[in-house]
């Protein structure tokens, strides 16, 4: 019926290997692809030279591969141009490289606007520029389901806005941001918009033009590609006007004793070495994501997350954390039991081949609100079917009966 083509989890080789596993931990990495993984290898045997540097034609090869990579990325954002994508070592990298670069053109009393939901990758480099510079920083709240409580717009998004640096999605609650909304209240006051894609990327290719939006960051581990790679897109306007965050070879005009220049984005952004076969590997995925139905997927995907829903609503005492509504959140479901800590509660699913996670999710502002410390997440992506949320939901049995 609801179950995920058989060819589907097999495509992942990790998943292919492991029949009994039940994966549901991958909203903080997804299983790599076949075709990732193989371009990854091919690379590394084929074409492993440095890029930018070399004029024989292993190094030529690697420089092509590289830049045919940051193409296939431009496509899946559906960027203006390739100079606009940058690669980074993941997200977290993306968001510091705003806070830094984009952060240098803005001065003190200049207000940035986050949320109460973010990760900390998208909370902590504004606190330490609002350190640096003396901005002032402003939270979005939340709602009791987790959800940015717009109605706070008007007076957190006036003329001092100069940012507002948002998470797509939770990667506790999976609850999406109304992306339309805060793009139409910034563009009212002049303020650029940030979108933390982390979440948001592993769900299907994005449209960063009709979103509106100035940055879009995400990971490539959590878009079923190699881990140390990322992605930062931004308006070429924009990063034409900001200076480089890290600095090194590969990103300058011209150094002399005195002074230095630097290169024009992207490569004013890509100091030293960039990941390279990661990039390769990445850019693979990519194309096999835009290779899909999503629509479909995304109905599979909503069926999963309301039948798991249902069996956890069943569980006396648990508490859900996240959207009633199903088209309101991603496949992601926080919950707390309570009694029972979300450790030992992934240890015992654990012993029965059931990968969650528990803990703040690195997200503590947004549980605090939400008035719990800890919780346990259980994140569905294309390759799961309704025997993974079978198994979680028997599993949640025996932990029920082994430490409640
Ligand atoms: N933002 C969000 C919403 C995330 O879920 C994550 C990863 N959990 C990050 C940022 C950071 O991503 P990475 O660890 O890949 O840099």
């Amino acid at each position: 019926m609801n179950a995920a083509p058989a060819s589907l989890r097999d495509e992942f080789p990790l998943l292919a290997a492991t029949p009994e596993l039940h994966y549901l931990d991958s909203a903080a990495t997804a299983q790599i692809h076949r075709l990732a993984l193989d371009a990854v290898v091919r690379h590394e045997t084929t074409r492993r030279a440095n890029v930018s540097r070399g004029t024989y034609r292993l190094a030529e090869a690697a420089d092509l591969a590289y830049e045919q990579a940051r193409q296939t990325a431009a496509r899946f954002l559906n960027a203006t141009s390739t100079d606009e994508v940058i690669f980074t070592s993941g997200a977290t990298a993306s968001l510091n490289l705003v806070a830094h670069a984009f952060g240098g053109t803005l001065k003190a009393g200049d207000r940035v606007v986050i949320s109460v939901a973010e990760h900390h990758s998208n909370f902590v480099p504004w606190q330490m520029l609002r350190e640096r510079t003396g901005i002032e920083l402003a939270l979005i709240p939340v709602t009791a389901a987790g959800q940015l409580d717009l109605a706070r717009l008007p007076e957190l998004i006036d003329s001092k806005c100069r940012l507002v640096a948002v998470t797509q999605c939770s990667n506790v609650t999976g609850a999406w941001t109304d992306v339309a909304t805060l793009v139409t209240a910034a563009r009212k006051v002049g303020a650029k918009v940030l979108l933390d894609g982390a979440q948001g990327a592993q769900h299907g290719p994005q449209d960063v033009r009709a979103l509106g939006i100035d940055f879009y960051a995400f990971s490539g581990h959590k878009c079923f590609g190699p881990g140390g790679v990322g992605m930062l897109w931004g308006r070429g306007e924009l990063l034409a006007a900001m200076p480089p965050f890290l600095t090194g070879g590969g990103m300058i005009g011209e150094v002399t004793p005195q002074a230095t220049t630097w290169a024009a984005p992207p490569q004013r952004f890509e100091a030293g070495t960039p990941p390279i076969a990661q990039a390769v590997g990445l850019a693979a995925a990519l194309e096999w994501m835009m290779s899909l139905d999503w629509p479909q997927i995304h109905a599979r995907e909503a069926r999963l997350c309301e039948l798991m829903i249902e069996g956890l609503q069943r569980i006396p005492g648990l508490r859900l954390l996240g959207p009633e509504a199903q088209e309101a959140r991603a496949p992601i479901v926080s919950f707390e039991i309570p009694g029972l800590h979300p450790h030992d509660i992934c240890q015992v699913l654990d012993a029965h081949q059931l990968a969650l996670r528990g803990g703040h999710h690195c997200a503590q502002p947004l549980l605090a609100a939400l008035g719990a410390e800890v919780c346990t997440r259980a994140s569905i992506a294309l390759y799961n079917d309704e025997a993974d949320i079978a198994a979680l939901l028997d599993g949640l049995g025996f932990v029920l009966r082994e430490l409640a």
